[in-house]
């Protein structure tokens, strides 16, 4: 069953009768924050996902603007892409805020520990993190690196762009 749900942007939800539930999430963003599928390719995505994923629930959610693409708890930290400092995680989060407040689509930032201009999606997460405007998301989704490598690639090749995978979980 395809369910569709508006929440900060729209949603369309593959939900099939015998899906499991859990905190994991495998998550897949595009390099390219802006990029916005239409509603066509967006459900050839999920079809993608289905065949690996057939007893998963999997979300294609486009925002409105680009949002950080979090891996939960797992992201243990950050680290600067121009210095190698460690960003601690109050400093972080104050930037964070201040990028929600000002609510443009640029992530140019100020770097706080050695003040050069970098970009959002250039520091270095540990788990990796991103920035978006879309985003594929299956629950509960199994550790098999292989299969999620061969999705990855189909998914590339429907859009045209690179993507990058992100385990959460909460
Ligand atoms: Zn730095």
């Amino acid at each position: 069953m395809i369910v569709e749900k508006k929440r900060n942007g729209k949603s369309i939800i593959y939900k099939p009768e015998k899906a499991t539930f859990s905190g994991h999430y495998l998550k897949l963003i595009p390099n390219a924050p802006n990029y916005s599928p239409d509603e066509n390719i967006q459900k050839e995505l999920i079809n993608i996902l289905i065949i690996k994923f057939p007893v998963n629930e999997i979300e294609s959610h486009l925002s409105n603007r680009i949002e950080f693409i979090d891996p939960g708890v797992n992201l243990e930290s950050i680290i600067c892409n121009i210095c190698s400092k460690s960003i601690d995680m109050e400093t972080w989060a104050d930037i964070m805020s201040n990028w929600y407040k000002i609510d443009n689509s640029s992530l140019d930032i100020q770097t706080p520990c050695c003040n050069k201009k970098s970009n959002l999606n250039d520091l270095i997460y540990d788990s990796p993190s991103g920035f978006s405007k879309y985003r594929l998301s299956v629950n509960n989704a199994e550790y098999i690196t292989e299969n999620i490598e061969k999705v990855r690639i189909e998914i590339q090749k429907k859009t045209g762009i690179g993507f990058k995978i992100i385990w959460s979980r909460y």
